[in-house]
């Protein structure tokens, strides 16, 4: 007998590698998925990013998530 915020609930998270901005206080960051082999700088203050990781909505519409998705667990069972 609560609501629940279905929209929101319905996109799963996913703890996602990111490179975030080291300058404090920027929050600058991308998705590893779009970034390069070497440290992107960050797009607002050009600082060196550095990877970490970040609870993100789930992407499934690029090529690295599609491939992970197929290794992995198996997502036809619903
Ligand atoms: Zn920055």
């Amino acid at each position: 007998m609560y609501f629940r915020k279905r929209s929101l609930e319905d996109i799963p998270e996913e703890s996602t590698a990111v490179w975030s901005c080291s300058t404090e206080g920027c929050r600058g960051w991308m998705r590893d998925n779009f970034a390069f082999e070497h440290v992107p700088t960050c797009l607002q203050c050009s600082a060196p990013m550095v990877s970490s990781m970040k609870m993100l909505p789930l992407l499934v519409n690029t090529n690295v998530e599609m491939k992970s998705i197929k290794k992995g667990v198996a997502i036809g069972c619903r």
